[in-house]
Parts: C-alpha cells; structure tokens; sequence
C-alpha cells in the first residue's frame, strides 16, 4: 500500500515551502493538484519532474477513485490544494475521508496556511477563533449565517473573493454591528496589505480603492458583555421551547423583552 499525503504549499511566496514537502513533491510517485498551471510554477521553481494530475472540485469523485486506485497498487500520492494546506476549503477534504474509510493511510505535511496567517497579523484575539472559511455566495443564507455568529465572542476568520468583499462587509456590518477587524490581502506576496480598523472603516477603504488579490477577513468576536446577553436570551428561549412554545414565538418574546438583542440574529443563533 501506498500513501496519501497532505503536502501544504506556499500562498503566495514560493520560498514559504518545507524541506519535509520539497522531498515528498520530489520522491512521490505522482502529485494531484488542484491548479495544475500554479502547481507547475511551484515544481519549476524547484526543478521537480514528478508526473501530475488534477483533482479539483469539478472532478473529485472520478479523480479521487483513479487517486485512491493508485495508494492501493502501491504509489504515494502528493495531494496540494491551489494554495496552503489541502483539506481547508477545497476538495481535499472528501479525499482525506474516503481514504480513511478504506484504511488507507494519510499523512500531514503541515506548512502555510491563509487563516492563521491572517489571525496573527490581525491584531485581535488569538486565544480563541473560529475558521468560517467562505460565507455563503447568497445573500440571505450569508446574512442568516453571519447572525447566528452574533453572539460568539470568538474571533471570527473568513475567506473572501475580492469580487464579494465590499457586499460581505456590508453585511458584517448590518449582522455583527461595527467591530474591529482586520482585511488581510496577498498575503506573503508583494503587496501584502492588512487594513485594520472597525468593519466601517475597513468598507469604506474598500469601496475608495476597490482590493486585488486573495483576501481574508479577521472579526472581533461578541464583547463578553454581548455574548452573556445572547447566551442569557438563548436560555430563556430553550426553556419557553421547553414548556411547549414554537421556537418562533420563543423567540419574539425573548427578543421583545431584551433590548440590544436582535430577533433575527436570536433566532438564526437558536437554530445553530
Ligand atoms: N487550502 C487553503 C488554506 O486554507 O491554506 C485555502 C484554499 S481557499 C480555496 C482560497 C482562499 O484562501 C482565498 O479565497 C483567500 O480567502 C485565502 N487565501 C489564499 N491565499 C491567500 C493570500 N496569499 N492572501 C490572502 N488570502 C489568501
């Protein structure tokens, strides 16, 4: 048998690659890549010749069986996402799951990683985070999931495309209200900007001078103070649900005797 490993490569900076992935991008018997065109630049970069295959969302279960044929005749795979470590946000993840279910054996060849690099940068809480990778592209299910994150008090991470970013910080805004946050972009390239500042401030930068470039969006967390009124409304929410009223009207009394408790965010957060 052979194995699978989830080899990180860099986000931007081609020198951000680990001695332990250079040797495994070399000595594997084949690489699947998720950007095949950006995967070559990397092997250039370091003269490596190893055969490659795609394996991206659009072809995952075709690519994944030929991928999992190959670890049972033998081969080590290398999988790489497009960028960073394989499994967040992308399609690796479904490979990762079917190996283990067969018992094939998956090994982490850990390095650059969007998030945390975005969250130390960021300036704001790092003792507790929470990754939400990308929000929903619909407006309402992006809205719904940003209120149910109200009342958490951890950081909050998102990935973004510089298409969206200006309408997700408008609803960052409208669902979380005007919080610290930190807009990383390019991160390790070039033009690696961090804007910080509250999420108003951060839009309107934005909408001056529209962002290029991959993007990462780092949000306080609920003030302590936010989170225990939520936690305190969710409580009375369950126990009204508890005596046998609907979660709607739970929560529109909850929320009618609460002041600074949104009802929306209440009841998208009881749901959760
Ligand atoms: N698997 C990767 C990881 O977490 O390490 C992420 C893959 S995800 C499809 C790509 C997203 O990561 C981008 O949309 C952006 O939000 C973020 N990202 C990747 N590279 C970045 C960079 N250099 N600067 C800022 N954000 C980046």
């Amino acid at each position: 048998m052979g194995k699978l490993y989830l080899c990180a490569t860099p986000i931007g900076n081609l020198g951000d690659i680990t001695v332990r992935a250079l040797e495994a991008l070399r000595s594997c018997d084949l690489i699947a890549a998720e950007d095949t065109r950006r995967t070559r630049r990397l092997l250039s970069h370091y003269d490596i010749h190893t055969p490659m295959m795609s394996y991206r969302e659009e072809n995952r279960d075709a690519a994944g069986s030929k991928i999992i044929g190959r670890i049972e005749e033998g081969a080590d795979v290398v999988l790489v996402s497009d960028a960073g470590t394989p499994g967040i946000s992308d399609p690796g993840h479904d490979l990762v799951i079917r190996c283990l279910e067969l018992g094939l054996d998956v090994e982490a060849l850990p390095g650059a990683n969007a998030a945390l690099t975005a969250l130390v940068l960021s300036g704001l809480p790092t003792s507790r985070f929470s990754f939400e990778g990308f929000l929903p592209r619909k407006k309402g299910a992006r809205r719904r999931t940003l209120e149910a994150l109200a009342p958490d008090e951890r950081t909050l991470v998102f990935y973004e495309s510089p298409q969206r970013v200006a309408d997700t910080l408008g609803d960052i805004r409208e669902c979380l209200g005007d919080r610290e946050m930190a807009l990383a972009r390019e991160l390790t390239k070039k033009f690696e900007e961090v804007i910080r500042g509250t999420v108003f401030e951060v839009a309107a930068r934005v909408a001056e001078k529209p962002v290029r470039g991959e993007v990462v969006l780092v949000v306080r967390g609920a003030s302590g103070e936010a989170g225990a009124d939520y936690r305190k409304a969710l409580e009375e929410v369950r126990v009204l649900r508890a005596r046998g009223a609907s979660l709607k009207d739970a929560v529109g009394e909850v929320a009618g005797r609460s002041p600074g408790i949104s009802k929306s965010a209440l009841y998208n957060a009881a749901i959760e």
